[in-house]
Formats: structure tokens, sequence, C-alpha cells
């Protein structure tokens, strides 16, 4: 007896930082202008680009509607949102 082959169906969305990205950085809202210094994550924390709220969160964090909400992001993210130098 031949077991049947198992096709497993991957259902991965194209991106180009990969599958999972974890967050490496929080970058505190801050109400004062001035540039956002990160400070680096001790711990396992999905990195907020991938949230389904994740619009929503941004525009709140850039236009510092609230000056509590916290981005967690991987380096690649906060890269790509020019949030850290290139
Ligand atoms: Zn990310």
């Amino acid at each position: 007896m031949s077991a049947p082959e198992k096709k497993k169906k991957v259902a991965v969305e194209n991106s180009s930082a990969g599958a999972e990205c974890r967050a490496e950085l929080i970058f505190y809202a801050r109400a004062s202008s001035g540039e956002a210094r990160p400070v680096e994550i001790l711990g396992q924390y999905a990195c907020d680009y991938r949230r389904p709220d994740w619009e929503h969160r941004w525009t709140e964090w850039n236009t510092r509607q609230n000056p509590y909400l916290h981005l967690f992001l991987c380096e690649n993210h906060a890269r790509a949102l020019g949030l850290i130098g290139k």
C-alpha cells in the first residue's frame, strides 16, 4: 500500500521581507519633533507591519495623533518606511 502523496497547499502572500518578520525595534511616538530613536526589543513580537490594522496604526503614529502608540517593527520594514538610516 502506498500512502497518497500529501500536497501541501502553500498560501503565503508574496512579501519581500518574508512571510514571517519579527519585530526588532520599538519606535516610540514623539509629541515633539525630532528623529525617532528606536529601541531594541528583547523578546518575541510580531512585526506591526503584518497586523491587519497596520495602516491605521501607521497613520496614527506618523501624524502623531496618538502619543501612546508605539510601533513594533522589524528592521526591514523600519528601513522601508524610512524610520532608520539606509
Ligand atoms: Zn516587518
